[in-house]
């Protein structure tokens, strides 16, 4: 999100946001569901009903270890053999709560729906959903700071603590000013790439399947944007830039046909938000996943993180259509690969 930029003119009074959010989690039943926020526990015990109810064309997988020792838990829906692969990172950034509420959302509906363009979304590709990568951090905002962005691993050379894991990941890590070698700084690289131990198993797990992904999205939040590569330079382009802006052009449109009137703009990291090094999109690119994008959900700031409940519903059924007319695109460009 745009830090510093957007935030002191729009978040008179945080505290109050947080109150809020906090009493609508008070009075919410003990039920899962998208009206509230739920933590780290509630998510692993849905994922553990939904991988119960769906054995068929579901199966759970574990990313790796936190620095904390959690699991990093994700899941596989799968219809039928050789579909093209779709990988989802989210909540990497542990604050950006509307990331795994949608990311869960956005897993009952491949899996529950009825409606036909659904079906054919959930049932055509084989989807790789990682609802919440930094566990440790998550955890820390729901018992300790709600707006806590960053991993949960001590410094050897200072009492901050943590590093943003998204600018943890081994691709021009560093360049050009892209984060920040202090680690008291909300943007921290690291000591070195691949220093948190979630980004390291992330870029395995993520390594070991990338023949089978053809779509890389990692889900953020706010600012209402779809970010390519590059991050660490706005003077140069991957080499199908242009075919990513159409597929981004196609997500935009979806959302803006709701009635919501939600506006995302999209282009390189660099170039349309600010220089940032070490992204896990420049990384999935840089892996050979030529369709790899950050989407950063609403809002535009007037709420940032602390998004009202409310919102959930509404910012996920914007994910979804802009998800179907993405791949759509994807299609028609022929990015996707029976794998
Ligand atoms: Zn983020």
């Amino acid at each position: 999100m745009l830090y510093g930029i957007s935030n002191e003119l729009f978040i008179s009074n945080v505290q109050s946001l947080v109150d809020n959010e906090s009493e609508a989690n008070t009075k919410a039943t003990s039920s899962f569901g998208w009206t509230r926020y739920h933590n780290l526990a509630e998510i692993e015990s849905w994922l553990d009903d939904i991988l119960a109810t769906y054995p068929d064309v579901t199966e759970g997988f574990v990313v790796g270890k936190s620095y904390e020792g959690r699991n990093i838990r994700g899941i596989k829906i799968s219809y039928k053999a050789d579909n093209p692969g779709v990988f989802i990172e989210s909540n990497i950034h542990s604050c950006e709560w509307i990331t795994s509420a949608t990311a869960t959302w956005f897993i009952n509906e491949l899996l529950s729906s009825t409606d036909d363009l659904i079906r054919d979304l959930a049932e055509n590709h084989d989807w790789y959903i990682v609802p919440v990568l930094n566990v440790d951090g998550f955890v820390y905002t729901h018992e300790k700071d709600r707006l806590w962005r960053k991993t949960r691993q001590p410094s050897s050379y200072s009492s901050c603590v943590g590093v943003d894991p998204n600018r943890n990941y081994d691709v021009h890590w560093m360049e050009n000013g892209g984060a920040s070698d202090d680690p008291c700084e909300w943007n921290y690289a690291g000591p070195h790439p691949f220093s948190e131990p979630e980004v390291k198993a992330m870029s395995e797990y993520l390594g070991s399947i990338k023949n089978k992904v053809n779509v890389f999205l990692a889900f953020h939040s706010y600012s209402q944007l779809l970010l390519a590569p590059y991050g660490h330079t706005a003077d140069e382009t991957p080499d199908n830039f242009k075919d990513m802006m159409k597929v981004a052009k196609a997500y935009a449109d979806a959302v803006d046909a709701l009635p919501y009137g939600t506006v995302y703009k999209y282009g390189s990291a660099a170039g349309a938000l600010y220089r940032a090094s070490g992204g896990a999109n420049d990384w999935a690119y840089q892996e050979g996943i030529k369709i790899s994008f950050t989407v950063e959900f609403r809002d535009e700031g007037r709420f940032g993180f602390l998004l009202p409940p409310a919102f959930i519903i509404p910012n996920a059924e914007e994910a979804l259509s802009g998800i179907i007319a993405l791949l759509d695109e994807c299609k028609k460009l022929g990015y996707l690969h029976l794998n």
